[in-house]
C-alpha cells in the first residue's frame, strides 16, 4: 500500500523509522509536509494537492503533528478522512488531546487516576484553589507547556498563590494539581498502538529536579507495568480516540495516575528504552486496517 507519514521534517527520528519499517514490509512511502498540503473542497469530491499533485493513491497516514500546527495539521488529517484514507490518528483525537484540560475531564469522566486537579479563572481566592488539591506543596502548570517547560512545584501556600497570582497576571492560563510526592521524580510512559501497550519506560528525573522529561536531563529505562498500569494506558487512549498514543502516568499509592496522553508520542525514546520497533507496530495496524474500516468522519 501508499503510506504517508505526514511530518514537516523528514530527518526526525520518529519520521525516519516511520519509514524504514514501511519499506521493510513492502510499502511505499512518503513523507507528506502537512503545512505544503492544499485541501481541496467541491462537491463530494474532496481531494489534497501537493507540490502540484493529488495525493489521491495514498491508503494511510501516520500523522505527526506539532502542537503549534495542529489547526492545520487537523484539517489535513481530516480531509484524508473524507477521501477514506485510514489514519493511525483520528482528527478530532488529535484535536482533543491537544487541549490538556479537555483531555483531563475526559479522563475523569471515565474513572481513571489522575492527579486532584483544579483550574479555574479565578485568582483572588488562591485559599479555595489549595484547599481543593489537599493544600502545598502542589503543582502549577501552564495550560499550553509541553518539555516540562511551564511546570512550576510550589512547596509552600505562599509561593503557590504567588505564582498562581504571577500566571494569571500574565492571563496564562494554569491548572494547579496535587503533587504526588511518591513518584520520586519519576514517571512511565506507555506506548498504546491499536489498543495494546507495545512498550513501556520509566522515566527518572535527575538529582534535584522533579520533573523527568528527558528535554529536562531525565534518563529512561525499560520498565514492566504492573496489570492496573497497562490497562489504565489501554483505556486513556480508548477514551481518547486515539489509535496510537503515549500515556503519561506518575506511580502513585493508589495507583497510576495519568498525567498526559499524546498523540504524537516520540519514537526515539521508547525505541531505544526497549529495543521495541514500535514504528513496525505501527505499520502494522495500518496493514490491519486501511482499505478495510474506512476513513470516518468523528462525531464530537
Ligand atoms: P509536560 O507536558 O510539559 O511534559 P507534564 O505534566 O508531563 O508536563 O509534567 C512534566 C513532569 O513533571 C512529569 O513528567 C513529572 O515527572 C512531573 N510532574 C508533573 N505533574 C506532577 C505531579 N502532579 N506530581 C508530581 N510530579 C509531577
Ligand atoms: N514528542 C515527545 C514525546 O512524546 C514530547 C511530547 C511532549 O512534549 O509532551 O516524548
Amino acid at each position: 500500500m501508499h503510506i504517508g507519514i505526514l511530518s514537516r521534517n523528514a530527518d526526525l527520528y520518529s519520521t525516519k523509522r516511520l519509514v524504514e519499517a514501511s519499506e521493510q514490509r513492502g510499502h511505499e512511502v512518503e513523507v507528506i509536509d502537512h503545512l505544503k498540503c492544499t485541501i481541496v473542497m467541491e462537491q463530494n469530491k474532496p481531494s489534497i494537492i501537493y507540490h502540484g499533485r493529488s495525493l489521491d493513491y495514498i491508503d494511510a497516514i501516520v500523522p505527526r503533528i506539532g502542537a503549534s500546527v495542529t489547526f492545520y495539521g487537523s484539517a489535513v488529517v481530516r480531509q484524508f478522512e473524507m477521501m477514506k484514507v485510514f489514519t493511525a490518528v483520528e482528527s478530532q483525537a488529535l484535536i482533543r488531546s491537544r487541549d490538556k484540560l479537555r483531555s483531563l475531564q475526559i479522563l475523569s469522566r471515565a474513572g481513571l487516576g489522575l492527579p486532584k486537579t483544579v483550574f479555574t479563572n479565578y485568582s483572588r481566592d488562591t485559599d479555595d484553589i489549595l484547599n481543593a488539591v489537599g493544600g502545598a506543596p502542589v503543582i502549577i502548570k501552564l495550560l499550553e507547556g509541553t518539555q516540562g517547560l511551564g511546570v512550576v512545584l510550589a512547596d509552600n501556600r505562599k509561593s503557590a498563590a504567588s505564582v498562581i497570582e504571577a500566571f494569571h497576571g500574565l492571563k496564562a492560563r494554569v491548572i494547579v494539581q496535587e503533587f504526588v510526592k511518591e513518584a520520586g521524580g519519576a514517571d512511565i510512559r506507555a506506548f498504546v498502538v491499536d489498543g495494546q501497550v507495545v512498550g513501556a519506560m520509566k522515566r527518572q528525573a535527575k538529582e534535584g529536579e522533579f520533573r523527568s522529561n528527558l528535554h529536562r536531563g531525565g534518563t529512561s529505562s525499560i520498565i514492566k507495568l504492573s496489570r492496573k498500569e497497562k490497562s489504565t494506558a489501554v483505556e486513556a487512549a480508548k477514551k481518547m480516540g486515539l489509535g496510537v498514543a503515549g500515556v503519561d502516568m506518575l506511580q502513585s499509592s493508589r495507583g497510576p495516575l495519568i498525567l498526559e496522553v499524546n498523540s504524537s508520542p516520540g519514537l526515539e525514546g521508547i525505541e531505544k528504552a526497549t529495543g521495541v520497533d514500535v514504528a513496525g507496530k505501527i505499520v502494522e495496524y495500518l496493514e490491519r486496517n486501511a482499505g478495510k474500516k474506512k476513513g470516518k468522519i468523528q462525531k464530537d
